[in-house]
């Protein structure tokens, strides 16, 4: 059995229903979402919610500052408190090449009209009196900054979505698409085909694999990241306001998670790979890099660990685009870790290069797929993985 739709969108993360939100709110017609488990079940549901201003290049920036207010104005427009505690972000500055980009990237915020400080290291200890700044610079500090629940966020903009009349399939993997020469026409499940003018990859960390079934190179590599959870730790030790901490130089980061503490750590040279199994050998690792930031936290315990897939492109800057040479296949995808804050924006302009033929919201031209085959990249530095 074949259905139609004017639009589908593989992929039920933040990227997919966005996408899908936004082209109903643009009066799209009929559109299809196609997961292959459930809404926001893959690296939404495991993101730490983080929302910041702070990057390098003006694209970054750019789209949090379009994002951002979504996520404040979030009940408003969904009727879900999506628990935004902006609660700020600090970016801990250990070193002088550190210290050079901060200088530049604090610049370049102002411009665009961010409220960021760079802060020495007395001043960082001021503001969390808790760290450790005996081998810091300093640090950056953006107070509007700060997390949201992504599976509150996630499955509030679907349920708008579909109020709005767009129909989410779960349990409908995507394992080939149908292609007329240069156009494709549509997509193959297990409870059969639909069709569509239009076909959107939005599979996150799978985006490469699921271009592969469509004949297309989307150069999106999945890697391994893990957050580890402490069980509850007196909030006189270290506040329930405090800001996200990163420390780069320790690729290391922590913020508050309800009465305990959420903690980042990875390797830098972890093997692309799909699995999500934990390394326990990155236990030690982040609990010495823990107490050295945060010495309070040497009578914390560690109470259970995770890992997710970032979904990293050589630029480590998202992807909204049509694809080149094959007409009707688009994608949204390639965040690099950066997803989840950026997934209303992008999904706006998604909508717009659908509807519209372009983005119009802002210029979404250095998110285009055909940068990489032009070699117009500009990594951004400000990713933490
Ligand atoms: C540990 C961790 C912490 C993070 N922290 C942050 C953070 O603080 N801030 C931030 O902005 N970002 C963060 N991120 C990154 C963020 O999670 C991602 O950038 C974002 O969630 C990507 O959204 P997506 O919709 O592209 O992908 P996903 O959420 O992975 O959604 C893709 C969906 O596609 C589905 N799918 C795959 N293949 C198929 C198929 N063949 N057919 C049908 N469906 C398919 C999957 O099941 C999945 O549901 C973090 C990520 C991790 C892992």
């Amino acid at each position: 059995m074949t259905q139609t739709a004017e639009v589908v969108i593989v992929g039920a993360g933040i990227m997919g229903v966005s996408t899908a939100y936004h082209l109903a709110r643009l009066g799209a017609g009929r559109v299809i979402v196609l997961e292959r488990d459930t809404v926001c079940s893959g690296s939404t549901a495991l993101a730490s919610g983080g929302i910041r201003h702070q990057y390098a290049n003006r694209l970054g920036i750019e789209l949090t500052t379009h994002s951002i207010v979504t996520y404040e104005r979030f009940e408003a427009e969904f009727g879900v408190d999506p628990n935004f505690r902006q609660h700020g972000y600090l970016i801990l500055i250990a070193a002088e090449d550190e210290l050079a980009v901060a200088r530049r990237s604090v610049a370049l915020q102002r411009e665009l009209g961010v409220n960021v400080e760079l802060l020495d290291a007395a001043a960082t200890r001021e503001l969390c009196p808790y760290l450790n700044t005996d081998d810091l610079l300093g640090a950056t500090y953006t107070p509007r900054d700060g997390y949201a629940d992504p599976y509150l966020c996630a499955t509030g903009i679907a349920a708008r979505a579909r109020e709005l009349g767009v129909v989410i399939h779960q349990q409908h993997e995507v394992t080939a698409f149908l292609r007329d020469g240069d156009r494709v026409r549509g997509v193959v499940t297990q409870h059969g085909a639909f069709e569509a003018g239009a076909i959107v990859i939005a599979t996150g960390a799978w985006s490469g694999v699921v271009g592969t079934l469509a004949g297309v190179d989307i150069p999106v590599r999945p890697h391994r990241r893990h957050k580890f959870m402490t069980a509850p730790f007196p909030a006189d030790r270290i506040p329930a306001a405090t800001p996200f901490v990163i420390d780069p130089h320790q690729n290391f980061s922590l913020r508050r998670e309800g009465p305990g503490l959420l903690l980042g750590h990875g390797r830098r040279d972890e093997p692309d790979g799909f699995g999500t199994e934990i390394d326990r050998s990155l236990e030690p690792r982040v609990v010495e890099r823990a107490i050295h930031r945060a010495p309070a936290l040497a009578e914390a315990k560690l109470m259970r660990s995770y890992a997710g897939l970032y979904e990293m492109t050589p630029d480590q800057t998202g992807i909204v685009s049509a694809v080149p040479g094959v007409a009707g296949l688009y994608v949204i995808a390639g965040f690099s870790g950066h997803g989840f804050m950026h997934g209303p924006i992008a999904g706006q302009l998604m909508a717009e290069t659908l509807v519209h033929g372009r983005a119009v919201t802002m210029d979404a031209s250095p998110l285009d797929l055909a940068r990489f085959a032009r070699g117009e990249t500009h990594v951004e530095p400000l990713t933490f993985v």
